[in-house]
């Protein structure tokens, strides 16, 4: 039974917006959003000539006020889609700092009420397994990688062997990284174990000048199998929450060595993506998943019936104009 809400989704990618507040501290409270209404926002963008404006349009926009709870009602259809068989991709995009870590995981300082999107999901998850519990038998395990410099890596090691990965496409298990590992969940405590291990495996090499979270795509994969009780029928769906690497360009002159190598690697896998996610909204049939490790991992669920949430983040600040008007110009290409 499929949920109408799900079947009310026009066409499988859906592009949404959100615009960080100004955090504490901060004096200068003029933002470059001029207003946001429905599913448009407005930047006012520098000029020689007076105040320049540039209206986008999506199909959602969140402002600086929206909670947690908000945007996750938003997204919980696509989310319960995953216990129907659907394979789901949900992409945080943005700058470093316009609230990509914020949305998926949280704040550092860990509440319920600002729980992000990868804990909410999984126990949206488990409430509605346990409602259909006298007709379907759901499993959940998850998967939790990092891409850095084009290299898959597992986050969830326990024993620090931390070796490279191979992506498998169409493999029978439907896994694309067959030898991560691979561990059932239950309840949300377990969820936050696993994220807590997670964090700390990411955080491994990093220091607090070489951040290394804001130039590695991390991706959560929920996996699901449901067992109709009555028919014996197995369904499969799997869903993907992926925090990208940064997406500020870096100025060329400025950096050298591992921070170039870097800063091109990231360059090259997201444009793979914008460049798959355009083809698939304008229907081409040539879809270039090869390009990067990140469009081969997520091959299998980008596409066909596959559904796909953009979600792209911006800062409010004047002197991040240039980057948010980039950030929307990706985003506007793949809506
Ligand atoms: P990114 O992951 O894109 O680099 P973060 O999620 O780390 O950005 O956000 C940068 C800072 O802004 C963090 O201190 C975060 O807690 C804060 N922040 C981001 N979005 C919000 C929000 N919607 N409300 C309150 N604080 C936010
Ligand atoms: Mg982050």
């Amino acid at each position: 039974k499929l949920y109408n809400q799900v079947q009310d989704l026009k066409g499988s990618i859906r592009v949404y917006c959100r615009v960080r507040p100004f955090l504490s501290g901060q004096s200068n409270h003029f933002s470059t959003v001029d207003y946001i209404e429905d599913g448009s926002i407005t930047i006012s963008t520098p000029s020689k000539h007076g105040k320049g404006q540039r209206p986008f349009s999506f199909n959602k926009v969140f402002g600086p006020s929206a909670t947690q709870a908000e945007v996750f009602s938003d997204m919980q259809p696509l989310i319960r889609s995953v216990l129907d068989g659907y394979n789901v991709c949900i992409f945080a995009y943005g700058q470093t700092g316009s609230g990509k870590t914020f949305t998926m995981s949280g704040p550092r300082e860990l509440t319920e009420k600002n729980q992000g999107v990868n804990y909410r999901a999984l126990g949206d998850l488990f409430h509605i397994a346990n409602q259909r519990k006298d007709t379907f038998c759901y499993d959940v395990s998850v998967q939790m990688i990092e891409i850095y410099n084009e290299q898959v890596r597992d986050l969830l090691i326990t024993d620090g062997n931390n070796k490279r990965l191979e992506i498998r496409n169409s493999s029978h298990n439907g896994l694309s990284v067959p030898d991560a590992n691979l561990v059932p969940v239950s309840s949300t405590s377990d969820v936050i174990d696993l994220m807590n291990l997670g964090q700390r495996n990411r955080a491994v090499g990093a220091t607090a000048l070489n951040d290394r979270s804001s130039r590695s795509h991390s991706c959560l994969t929920v996996h699901v199998q449901g067992r109709d009780l009555t028919s014996g029928n197995i369904l499969r769906g799997c869903m993907h929450l992926v925090d990208l690497a940064g997406s500020e360009r870096v100025n060329k002159s400025e950096v050298t060595g591992d921070r170039l190598k870097e800063a091109q690697h990231i360059n090259k896998s997201l444009s793979a993506l914008g460049d798959v996610i355009a083809s698939l909204a304008q229907k081409n049939p040539h879809v270039p998943y090869r390009n990067s490790k990140l469009t081969q991992l997520l091959q299998d669920s980008l596409g066909g019936q596959a559904k796909t949430l953009m979600f792209v983040h911006i800062s409010p600040e004047p002197d991040a104009v240039g980057e948010t008007i980039s950030t929307l110009k990706f985003a506007e290409r793949v809506a």
